[in-house]
């Protein structure tokens, strides 16, 4: 009897979260102490998290069949690419040299306090009030950048469909991310008729390669990036360029309106006619003017562009949500990603045994969603005929229908393969399923899986910390550790 029935498999869910996350009891019979482990002794020396190996499932398989579903690999660049966007967010927000560009500052209000000093004897005390709006205003960044990007984003893909060679080459990362959100509405993608956008599958082997996953902020380097400059005149990395290129004081003025209106979108501080006026003007510099059309148009209510900008803002809390799980450092990722793509393609199966039913997906099947979607050619024909129709993806669903339709996908899911669908999707839990993964029951020594399944956490755990705490030795595994 294989061991993942429904049955064995919730029971040793609950087992493995008693014995590894929450019985410290258990967890002294597992280890006499917690596992320590050795530091690197020079940087080459550091463990590979993810390891390459997870990449080198074929990536190309979306290119040559049109049924295929997307790979472990895509799958897993993908969580790459994600890490990327959210450091890129809060790289924007926490930016203090685009908060000086556009005049926000902290502002602290000094007030007198009464206070008591003795019976009937008071003075005043001079105290400085915190600035509550001030992180609030930060995050108005985030919304500029997007139009920006946005906006970028129309002139680059103008470029890219009147341009006549087949390949199309890495945008910079604004882009891509803009790319990246309007792919994930196929319908309104369609809709919008880009020829060769439409036939290209998303660039997977090329993001990976830019990516560097070795750094706890997962930077993006772009090659060619003088192509792009020579092509749009713009630079490629939208912070620097909004950074570094205005210089002359009318268009620094005009740029510091932005923090102008405290309270709904403060972008519109920057006044339209004031920088409609400045444009006529001769006092910019050819870079500036470039800059500051760009800027004309990102804030000009054209819809494209806010619905671009609304697109991405609602990607970013599906980011987020990968961002917590990060199950790419995790030491069970090839199996999730494995995992997700079977049940993904059981989802699909649902659409078409229940066609009138709204399905709704887990996390782990909605990244398998998301990057089929990213190859739109492929993911029309394979839906077609998987799903029996082109399946749309409505991420503007409010959570009232999402809890009917996840309701609906648990019980048809249970009823067509008799397998949970909603489980917990933490790196023990799922380190746990990697473990048991195909095995027998009676082949199972589960006081060794539990005790194998701990170290290995723990150990990507360790270094994951590491990572974080900027430390540029990290752990090693020791001989126990599965790690390849
Ligand atoms: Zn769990």
């Amino acid at each position: 009897m294989a061991f993942s029935t429904p049955k064995t498999t919730t029971s040793l869910h609950q087992w493995s979260k008693q014995y590894i996350r929450h019985q410290e009891g258990v967890r002294n019979v597992l280890y006499n102490k917690p596992p320590t482990f050795q530091r690197a002794s020079v940087v080459e020396q550091n463990p590979k998290i993810p390891s390459p190996s997870l990449f080198s499932s074929d990536t190309g398989s979306l290119h040559n069949q049109p049924l295929a579903l997307p790979t472990v690999a895509e799958c897993a660049i993908h969580l790459e690419l994600l890490q990327t966007f959210q450091h890129l967010r809060l790289s924007i927000i926490s930016s203090e040299k685009l908060d000086t560009l556009l005049g926000i500052e902290l502002n602290r209000r000094t007030v007198f306090r009464k206070v008591s000093k003795g019976y009937q004897r008071y003075e005043h005390e001079e105290v400085q009030l915190r600035d509550m709006t001030f992180d609030e205003r930060r995050q108005t960044k985030w919304s500029l950048f997007l139009s920006l990007a946005a906006t970028r984003f129309l002139v680059w893909v103008e470029l890219i469909e009147k341009d006549r060679s087949e390949e199309i080459p890495l945008p910079p990362l604004d882009i891509l991310m803009v790319w990246h959100s309007l792919l994930l509405n196929p319908k309104w993608f369609l809709s919008l008729k880009y020829v060769k956008l439409s036939r290209t599958p998303f660039p997977w082997d090329r993001i990976h390669q830019a990516i560097d996953s070795d750094k706890s902020n997962w930077p993006m380097e772009l090659p060619h990036r003088s192509q792009f400059h020579e092509t749009t005149g713009a630079h490629p990395d939208l912070l620097t360029w909004l950074t570094m290129t205005v210089r002359s004081e009318p268009a620094l003025e005009l740029l510091k309106q932005h923090d102008t209106l405290v309270e709904g979108a403060t972008q519109k501080g920057i006044n339209k006619a004031d920088l409609g006026s400045l444009l006529q003007q001769d006092v910019l510099s050819t870079s500036e003017r470039l800059l500051l059309q760009t800027l004309q148009s990102a804030l000009s209510d054209d819809p494209t562009i806010m619905d671009l900008v609304a697109a991405v803002t609602r990607q970013s809390a599906f980011v987020e949500k990968m961002d917590r799980q990060l199950w790419i450092r995790s030491p069970a990722v090839e199996g999730t990603l494995r995992r997700a793509l079977q049940r993904y393609e059981r989802f699909l199966k649902l659409f078409k045994m229940y066609p009138r039913k709204m399905l709704v997906p887990t996390l782990d099947i909605d990244i398998a969603w998301h990057t089929h979607q990213c190859s739109p050619a492929q993911y029309m024909e394979a839906t077609k005929t998987i799903a029996g129709r082109f399946v749309d993806h409505d991420d503007k669903l409010g959570s009232d229908k999402l809890d009917v339709g996840l309701e609906n996908t648990i019980s048809l899911y249970w009823i067509r393969f008799a397998e949970e669908y909603e489980y917990c999707l933490c790196w023990d839990c799922e380190a746990l399923k990697s473990a048991i993964d195909g095995k027998e029951v009676e082949d199972i020594d589960a006081r060794a899986v539990a005790k194998q399944v701990e170290l290995d956490v723990t150990y990507h755990r360790a270094v994951e910390i590491a990572r974080r705490g900027e430390q540029k030795l990290l752990p090693l595994p020791t001989a126990e550790v599965r790690f390849d």
